[in-house]
């Protein structure tokens, strides 16, 4: 089976991996702040905050944005659930907008419809959850504009954007959101096996973020109500939960880090390859914003099912048959029985509805040979002109 992503491990990660098992600390030593200071210098941003998931840089960072019980955190229905989830983690209800058609991100139109609404209602959100689908970033100039006229703050979710570029400057420099989060799970561009981060250039959301992190205990006199009784001295400001990444993630993060753009470029080569090699079949192939370079975690096409004698479910049961491990990103959230229990209903976003029964994610990693890309291209002409 062709997978949908995968990791690439080399002899330099193995090598960092295992120093760090050589070493004192297999927890809160060097590797963590280098990680960090590697990943913001790189993006472009003043601060890093590297924890053990971006759901957990999700949760903090809407924290430390101060979202609570009566705040409303909105995001896209098309995205994976810890976009929203980290709303209900802190006791705000959540609620979405709908997507661009073309794009497959949030539209600044059915939003800026939907504020006007909530506007009216007495309801706006305080925290908007902008997610860049398959990397691409999200119109952030527009959805700025409408945190500034209508009062919320936003986090990025670049879970599927590291290395990618907005307006000629990498996802994450902060120009127009108050928090980016990186995901380094094993499918995404650079992993960590588990992990994540937050980066922002505001001082005080990254001092929050990392007391949250560890227990919200800090040992810094600084931070203190009053003077530490003694050099064994700590103190509980916060409450924070253990969200702490390990130095071995850390070191295989910093490792993986040195080829990012190597890893960008290859697979905007692959998305490439594919735009010509599918031209001539029944699928819409990803658009392409001009203004912005994708991370491209993700190859989606979409099934122009009025010219294919086959559904959704056939064709990708077919390809899987083939040895084509595609797959699909993603389920509507809104979708979810967890969510259908809070009263939203299917009908609610006919755009992303209407993805969800087009979209297919083709293999796109790496690795990824040219042979296993002419694989899916034959998988792909033989399920849908068959
Ligand atoms: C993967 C992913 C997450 C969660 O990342 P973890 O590191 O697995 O917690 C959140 N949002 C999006 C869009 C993702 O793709």
């Amino acid at each position: 089976m062709i997978p949908y992503g995968r990791q690439d491990i080399t002899q330099e990660d193995i090598d960092a991996v295992v120093a760090v098992l050589r070493s004192d600390f297999l927890t809160q030593g060097p590797c963590v702040p280098a990680f960090e200071t590697a990943v913001a210098r790189h993006v472009g941003a003043a601060h890093g905050v590297a924890v053990n998931s971006a759901t957990s840089a999700l949760h903090i960072a809407c924290l430390a944005l101060g979202l609570g019980p009566g705040d409303w955190l909105w995001t896209t229905p098309i995205t994976f659930v810890a976009s929203a989830n980290c709303g209900l983690y802190c006791g705000a209800q959540i609620d979405f907008a709908d997507i661009d058609p073309r794009t497959y991100n949030l539209c600044p139109q059915a939003l800026e419809e939907k504020l006007l609404a909530a506007q009216a209602a007495g309801r706006l959100p305080k925290v908007l959850v902008a997610v860049h689908l398959c990397g691409q970033p999200c119109d952030m100039e527009a959805i700025h504009a409408l945190g500034q006229r209508f009062g919320f703050r936003i986090i990025e979710d670049a879970s599927h954007a590291i290395g990618g570029k907005y307006k000629g400057e990498f996802i994450g420099s902060g120009r127009y959101s108050d928090i980016t989060v990186f995901s380094f799970h094993p499918v995404k561009i650079v992993t960590t096996a588990e992990g994540g981060m937050a980066v922002t250039n505001d001082p005080q959301l990254a001092e929050k973020m990392a007391l949250l992190r560890s227990h919200g205990i800090t040992r810094d006199p600084q931070q203190m109500t009053h003077p530490a009784d003694g050099p064994w001295y700590y103190q509980q400001i916060d409450l924070g939960f253990n969200y702490r990444m390990t130095e071995l993630q850390a070191a295989l993060g910093i490792s993986q880090m040195q080829r990012l753009d190597q890893y960008v470029a290859r697979r905007h080569k692959l998305a490439i390859r594919y735009d010509n090699l599918l031209a001539a079949l029944p699928v819409t192939r990803p658009w392409q914003h001009p203004d912005s370079y994708s991370g491209l975690h993700l190859y989606v096409i979409r099934l122009q099912l009025d010219q294919i004698g086959k559904s959704h479910l056939e064709v990708f049961e077919s390809l899987r048959q083939q040895g084509i491990g595609v797959n699909l990103h993603y389920i509507p959230v809104h979708l979810q029985p967890y969510c259908q229990a809070m009263g939203f209903k299917r009908g609610d976003y006919p755009e992303a509805e209407r993805y969800y029964e087009e979209a297919i994610s083709l293999p796109m990693f790496q690795t990824m040979g040219l042979d296993q890309q002419d694989a899916v291209l034959a998988a792909l002409r033989n399920t849908l002109i068959a």
